[in-house]
């Protein structure tokens, strides 16, 4: 009988271990497939602004170039394609560090409330048609473990959308408040909205509710991605909630520090 306790603990390692491989194979077999299926993104991406410019050059080629309306408006429709290539090739590279995050900046803090009253003002002044209101219930300053360039790129991100698919009332709503060791932000416009379907896909890449409109206002559908995979690195969360025609709130959380936490670190420097 010891024999056949032990063959059986033995099978049931082995069943454990090859329960655990199987995760891992599937894990690298789906990380592989989001792989594969950037790269299509990626080139899908870059095609039509090549074959715009293509289009341009061929056509100044052959006698474009002496016509001079038409040399202006070739050179100008080129360079709006390749500065909307030059964008796509930034926010992928956004990306890709927003990936490597918790290696590179762990040790980094921030005084959440200068960053958002600084950058709720740098959009006041950009979009003076814009009514922007500021609440904010926070009782004090508070102190997140986030780097500040990566805060405010998170929500200029946000901002930008608000404004961007605000046509009609131009109106944003930002707050702050503090929940349980967590700080919320919250962004809030009264536009276009979207519907429950397209909430749930605007995180993934290279995402866009209406992809024609959107490429006429710029987007090429990362700028959710690189703020959900920021704010994943810094242990923080991200959530929208939309009714078409009716505007959107986009929500962040991030845990912050506690004062004696601060302190300590504010005598290490
Ligand atoms: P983009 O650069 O296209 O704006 P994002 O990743 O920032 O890319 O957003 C993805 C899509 O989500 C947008 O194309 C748009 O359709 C939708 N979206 C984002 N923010 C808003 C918003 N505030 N109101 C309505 N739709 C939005």
């Amino acid at each position: 009988t010891r024999l056949n306790v032990n063959t059986t603990r033995k099978e049931d390692e082995l069943t454990d271990l090859s329960i655990q491989i199987n995760t891992v194979l599937d894990k690298m077999a789906k990380y592989v497939t989001q792989q594969k299926q950037f790269v299509e993104d990626v080139s899908h991406e870059l095609r039509t602004p090549t074959a715009i410019v293509e289009g341009h050059l061929k056509l100044l080629n052959r006698w474009g170039k002496d016509d001079p309306q038409v040399l202006d408006e070739s050179l100008a429709a080129s360079l709006n394609e390749i500065t909307r290539m030059k964008t796509l090739v930034q926010e992928m590279l956004d990306l890709s560090r927003a990936e490597q995050v918790q290696d590179h900046y762990q040790y980094e803090t921030t005084e959440i409330r200068a960053v958002v009253t600084q950058i709720f003002h740098n959009f006041q002044i950009l979009y003076p048609d814009f009514h922007f209101f500021f609440d904010d219930d926070l009782t004090e300053e508070r102190t997140v473990r986030i780097y500040r360039n990566h805060l405010e790129q998170i929500l200029v991100i946000l901002l930008d959308n608000a404004v961007k698919y605000s046509t009609e009332r131009k109106e944003i709503h930002l707050s702050i408040s503090e929940t349980l060791m967590k700080i919320q932000i919250a962004i809030q416009d009264f536009g276009e909205g979207m519907s429950v379907e397209d909430q749930q896909k605007v995180f993934n890449r290279f995402y866009r509710v209406d992809k024609a409109r959107s490429r006429e206002k710029g987007g090429h559908g990362l700028g959710l991605s690189i703020a959900k995979e920021l704010l994943e690195g810094y242990k923080g969360d991200i959530s929208v909630e939309s009714a078409l025609g009716h505007g959107t709130v986009f929500r962040i959380q991030l845990p912050f520090i506690e004062e004696e936490e601060v302190k300590k670190i504010k005598s290490q420097i």
